[in-house]
């Protein structure tokens, strides 16, 4: 049977997985969510072996009800393929605190963002052939988003990738990514805050003129296209884990716009044998304030050493409130705590120093709150979902170890190419001429 999505505000057409993927968000402003929920059967999951239980093959098989009757359904395997091409190994860290960390950060970019990313542009190449007309993707970035989709996109015939990044707010690293790919990306550094950067996307969305002449698309996290396949990490390691223990894996996640974690409840709702998800935010409390029992508040963010996840107004957020129906159903199965910038250094050094273990800003505030929890008497095993390499973060991480974090290859590949971002004012007018001269 074919699956539909519908809108969280009930006011658009129910439309299939590409159409929710070409069009981002729905026309009524809601956000796209599946209409029913495929029961993976664990049973044929455990059994399965060799390809199908590696993680392009688990993510082949848990997502194929999810884009049952779309267009790309014949195209998923190779989609997989394509995205899924690095692993998320789940590492056992130490044995007396039954504490395992969840890999994401072994994909080009060196973060979680990458399997997303990678998934979106296999997708959207198998959807846009047309190469006289480019399909421009304009994305606004804090940091990490916008390597992951250039990194995703470059070389890709029929693409072209625009990224507006704050000037000087984003790690010397993480500017570096972003300037690096050349080609059919082009990075432009905008003297003005993320905010700016999101305002001006906003405007270039809603210019009807500007979009006649010049298809456009958007790679935000609120893209299902990117939502769907971080379900398959949690497939993949929590069916291991089981398999090996006996026991559901409960996940401790660093959390910002919402978007990694959403897709662990996904998971847990189609059958995989997640246990308890606990979302890590730093200082931006607007989560940890509303689970512990304030209303919902968005609210300016302010700027952290975790710097991907300062955000103040989670764009997920309205999904989990439809998915849960009412915020008291909501609370019960969900928790989150807030990690101030003083903790995440603390949890930086303090694993160091007695594991050896090196740990990015993001992953910490997810370890500090898994201490938390089993100093207050939490069983069960537990993953620390690791969301970047501390490499990534150098300049927070390397003075706390007092020492250097080894580069993974792929990121030192991307730090040794030439790197160039144009300037760029905070102002529309400025954006649409660059969008239109190419
Ligand atoms: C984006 C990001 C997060 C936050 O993920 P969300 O899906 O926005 O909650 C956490 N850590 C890192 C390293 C990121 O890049």
């Amino acid at each position: 049977m074919a699956m539909r999505f519908a809108s969280t505000r009930q006011k658009a057409p129910q439309v299939s997985f590409s159409e929710a993927v070409v069009s981002g968000i729905a026309p009524d402003g809601g956000l796209y969510l599946p209409t029913e929920w495929p029961q993976a059967d664990l049973q044929s999951f455990g059994e399965a072996s060799g390809k199908a239980s590696d993680l392009a093959g688990v993510a082949t098989r848990f997502i194929a009800p999810f884009i049952a009757g779309d267009r790309l359904e014949s195209k998923l395997p190779d989609i997989t393929r394509d995205a899924f091409d690095f692993p998320a190994p789940l590492v056992p860290l130490t044995k007396d605190e039954r504490l395992s960390v969840l890999e994401l950060f072994h994909g080009p970019t060196a973060a979680f963002k990458d399997f997303g990313a990678r998934f979106l542009a296999a997708s959207m190449r198998r959807m846009h052939r047309d190469v006289v007309q480019p399909l421009t993707i304009l994305v606004a970035t804090s940091g990490d988003t916008g390597a992951a989709v250039a990194a995703a996109f470059a070389g890709m015939p029929g693409f072209r990738v625009v990224i507006l990044y704050p000037d000087r707010r984003v790690s010397a690293r993480q500017a570096h990514q972003l300037g690096c790919f050349g080609a059919n990306v082009a990075a432009l550094r905008v003297a003005g805050s993320f905010d700016d950067c999101q305002r001006l996307v906003k405007q270039a969305f809603a210019d009807d003129a500007l979009r006649a002449r010049m298809p456009l698309s958007s790679a935000n996290s609120i893209s299902l296209g990117r939502l769907l396949p971080q379900m398959s990490y949690y497939a993949h390691s929590s069916l291991a884990h089981i398999r090996a223990h006996g026991a559901a894996l409960n996940y401790v996640i660093p959390t910002g716009n919402l978007g990694n974690a959403f897709a662990a409840i996904l998971a847990r709702a189609a059958g995989m044998p997640v246990g308890r998800i606990v979302l890590a935010s730093n200082a931006n409390r607007v989560l940890a304030d509303f689970f512990s029992g304030n209303d919902y508040a968005p609210r300016a963010s302010v700027a952290t050493l975790a710097n991907a996840m300062d955000v103040g107004a989670p764009s997920n957020f309205e999904r989990l409130r439809w998915f849960f129906r009412d915020d008291a159903t909501l609370r019960s199965d969900i928790r989150a705590f807030a990690v101030d910038d003083d903790a995440i250094r603390t949890t930086i050094q303090d694993r160091h120093a007695r594991f050896g273990e090196i740990h990015c800003p993001h992953t910490a505030t997810a370890v500090n709150v898994l201490q938390a929890l089993r100093r207050d008497g939490e069983e069960g095993d537990w993953a620390v979902v690791a969301t970047a390499h501390a490499a990534k973060f150098d300049s927070v991480v390397e003075p706390l170890i007092g020492g250097r974090v080894e580069v993974p290859t792929a990121l030192a590949e991307l730090l040794a190419r030439p790197s160039h971002a144009e300037p760029l004012t905070a102002d529309y007018a400025a954006l649409r001429g660059r969008l239109l001269a190419r």
